[in-house]
């Protein structure tokens, strides 16, 4: 049987369905002329790009990436060998646009152009494959955490009993053990915050009570280093969810926060939580359907931002780039903010970096915070 795309005898009626059926597809897919400028770009592309097209159509693609990038190689091999070049997980960053991964097919057309398409995986589907990834760290981590909390503990009071009966150039080494016993303690508390699996206890929470907690809790660790100041917003409804989360949620990204404004060593760092009200923020909540979250957290700082090449995984466990760190902490708070049904949005530059947490109300809507 020949390919349904042959069936139709009339060209010029086959050219303006297969326009068509380009401009309707929903993956953003653009034509490359053979100086490897944009030619044609689908209506999904045209949202993906945005701004970034206007550039594209008038500049050769190559040029507007990083030499050493995949998608620049990728490119490059698909222009050389024809046919299709394929490749997953591929960092699209090309100036202008904000930076996104997707899976990239390259396929050579007739008269030396080339098509582009961009298999850009949904934030849905990404936060699934996360939270499956946790629950089977959630399995181990339970069995782990009993298991090492034991002999922790019997191994820091032997070294703090070796420390009382130490030599002066002996102490400091007992030290080293009772610290990274403790450091170890922590990492087992933190891998064991995701295998509690109680069903949360959702109520109307003053969430400006929550972010006053957190930034004194913060604050007093830094020891006046970093300025805090807040913007919110006294008319906003109380949200809905539990306050021990919520403190958890907003102390581990106020700490980042503040850690980074602190890199910049010059006493000039700060961080702003700044809250409001997004009517018609909405997020999609498996297979509950989509559900408003429009109460919104500004937690910003002016530290360096965050690295290019951290963004896509920054929710991934263990991933950090502090010499003590755990990287845990983001995992946990895109755990508990899914598990509160809402909603984190990353915007990051260098001396500008914001993390917007966006969540439910309360469903009694005359529940506003006492002021
Ligand atoms: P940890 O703090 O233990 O490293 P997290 O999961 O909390 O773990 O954070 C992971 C990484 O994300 C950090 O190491 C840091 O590189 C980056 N990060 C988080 N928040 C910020 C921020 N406000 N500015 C810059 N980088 C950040």
């Amino acid at each position: 049987m020949p390919p349904t795309r042959t069936v139709l005898q009339d060209a010029s009626e086959r050219d303006a369905l297969n326009a068509a059926a380009f401009d309707a597809a929903p993956w953003p897919s653009l034509v490359f002329s053979p100086d490897a400028k944009v030619l044609v770009a689908n209506e999904a592309a045209e949202m993906l790009f945005g701004q970034a097209l206007a550039g594209l159509s008038r500049r050769p693609l190559l040029s507007m990436l990083s030499p050493e990038s995949e998608l620049a190689t990728l490119f490059a091999q698909a222009w050389r060998e024809g046919g299709v070049a394929r490749r997953s997980a591929v960092e699209v960053a090309i100036l202008g646009a904000p930076s996104f991964e997707a899976e990239i097919a390259f396929a050579a057309l007739p008269g030396g152009r080339m098509l582009g398409t961009f298999y850009v995986e949904s934030q849905g589907s990404r936060l699934e494959r996360a939270s499956e990834a946790l629950r089977s760290v959630a399995g181990m981590g339970r069995t782990l955490a009993h298991e090492i909390k034991n002999p922790l503990a019997g191994i820091r009071g032997a070294a703090q009993l070796l420390k009382l009966g130490a030599s002066p150039a002996d102490t400091p080494l007992a030290q080293v053990i009772v610290d990274e016993v403790d450091r170890i303690r922590r990492l087992v508390d933190q891998v064991e915050a995701f295998s509690d699996e109680r069903v949360t206890a959702k109520r109307a929470v003053n969430i400006h009570r929550v972010l006053d907690r957190v930034r004194t809790l913060v604050a007093s660790a830094l020891g006046g280093e970093v300025q805090f100041a807040d913007a919110y917003d006294p008319s906003l409804p109380m949200a809905l969810g539990d306050e021990d989360q919520l403190v958890q949620i907003f102390l581990n990204v106020v700490k980042n926060a503040a850690e980074a404004a602190l890199e910049r060593g010059d006493g000039r760092g700060e961080v702003t939580i700044a809250t409001g009200y997004r009517p018609g923020a909405r997020v999609q909540a498996g297979r509950q359907g989509w559900r408003n979250a429009p109460l919104e957290v500004r937690v910003l700082d002016n530290g360096p931002g965050v690295p290019a090449d951290l963004r896509h995984r920054l929710f991934d466990a263990f991933v950090t780039t502090k010499d003590r760190g755990m990287g845990l902490g983001l995992t946990l708070v895109a755990k508990l903010v899914d598990s509160h049904g809402g909603l984190i949005e990353l915007e990051s530059e260098p001396g500008r970096t914001v993390f917007h947490i966006l969540l439910p109300i309360a469903p009694d809507a005359m529940s506003y915070p006492e002021s």
